[in-house]
């Protein structure tokens, strides 16, 4: 079985090469990610192997279908950068529902933790042998109110996480799972209370049409003046011009973001030589309550151990069996979700 890996980077070749070994599957590594102008190098390929920010739109689903390739398989677990309904009956997508859910929720907390507790100016200071304590108050995160967007795998181990602070635990999911409540003291409560009562607010929802733009202008009005805003989910989660403005205005304290809109050419690339482009960003980052890391909350030894086996399960089931319990379904949602009526 041949692969074409799509936006290959070093760290992935090692944990690939070691599990294709004995499955059979060779695999041909690309720097490049999949769209509209590299599809063509798929060709001769029983399979591609994309992640985040591959585009898997219906012009590149034709040309794939047309070359002959049988499976998309998505080294991560979103899926907003594939059109579902026009694979749907074309092509088999299958993902990685879960590869490590503690990587991502510890490495919000690590965020969270940087960002209150000014360790990303304090590093930088003492590299200088600066060792004033001027400006780097911080607070107690216990006792304070986190508010959790998204009660899955991720925001579970998360809330888990905030309760061993002693924080309060809001929540709030589009099907919630009300055992989180008893076992991790986490209370349920509405969006808008989210909002209103949250010291912080953590993102761990999928991007669908219903959560485009979530932290939007209005969102933030309706929040608590200095709350800080955990983005470790996807980009388009947040409005990010409505974040600078909250910014700017002073009603955001701070912003943790692994993931932005716009990251798609930017993010995973070393482009500290280039004039960056997006104004947005720029403004960003060069404030001093926002902390940026290129989607990076995956990227333990351990996530990647289980993407690289669980992927390479993935495709020898589907080539050789033609069915595998990762594939997605045209409903939008994977087969286990569908099961438990959680298609979005
Ligand atoms: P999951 O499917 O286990 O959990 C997602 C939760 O969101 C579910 O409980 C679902 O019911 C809920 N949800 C769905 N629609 C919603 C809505 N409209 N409003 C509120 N909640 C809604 O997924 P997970 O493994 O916990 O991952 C969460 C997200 O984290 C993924 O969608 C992905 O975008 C992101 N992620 C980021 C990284 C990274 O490296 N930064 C790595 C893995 C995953």
């Amino acid at each position: 079985m041949k692969i074409a890996f799509f936006d290959a980077k070093p760290y992935d070749k090692a944990s690939f090469d070691k599990y294709a070994e004995g499955n059979n599957i060779t695999f041909k590594y690309f720097e490049t990610k999949l769209n509209d102008d590299t599809v063509y190098l798929a060709n001769g390929f029983d399979g591609v192997c994309v992640f985040v920010n591959d585009t898997v739109n219906s012009f590149v689903i034709d040309k794939l279908v047309e070359m002959g390739v049988k499976v998309v398989a998505l080294r991560c677990a979103g899926f907003n950068n594939v059109d579902m309904k026009h694979a749907f009956g074309k092509i088999h997508v299958v993902r990685v529902p879960a590869y490590s859910p503690y990587a991502v929720a510890e490495h919000t907390m690590a965020l969270l933790l940087t960002s209150v507790r000014r360790i990303h100016k304090a590093y930088i200071r003492s590299k200088e042998f600066n060792f004033s304590l001027n400006g780097l108050t911080g607070f107690d995160l216990y006792g304070k109110t986190v508010g959790i967007i998204g009660t899955g795998k991720i925001g579970k181990v998360f809330a888990q996480i905030c309760r061993g602070f002693g924080m309060k635990v809001l929540a709030y999911d589009k099907f919630p799972s009300y055992e989180i409540e008893e076992n991790d003291n986490v209370k349920y409560v509405t969006l808008d209370e989210i909002f209103r009562y949250s010291d912080i607010i953590s993102l761990h929802c999928p991007l669908t049409d219903e959560t485009y733009h979530l932290i939007n202008e209005n969102a933030i009005e309706k929040s608590k003046r200095g709350v800080i805003i955990l983005n470790t989910s996807r980009g388009a989660l947040v409005d990010a011009e409505a974040l600078l403005n909250g910014i700017k205005s002073r009603k955001i304290g701070a912003a943790c973001l692994d993931v932005y809109e716009e990251e798609a050419d930017l993010f995973f690339e070393d482009n500290s030589g280039h004039i960056m482009e997006d104004d947005t960003l720029a403004r960003l980052i060069s404030m001093p309550n926002v902390i940026v890391t290129s989607h990076q909350a995956f990227l333990t030894d351990e996530a990647l151990e289980n993407i690289a086996s669980t992927t390479i399960n993935n495709i020898v089931d589907m080539l050789t069996k033609g069915q595998c319990e990762n594939e997605l379904c045209f409903r939008f949602g994977n087969t286990e979700d569908c099961k438990n009526g959680k298609c979005f």
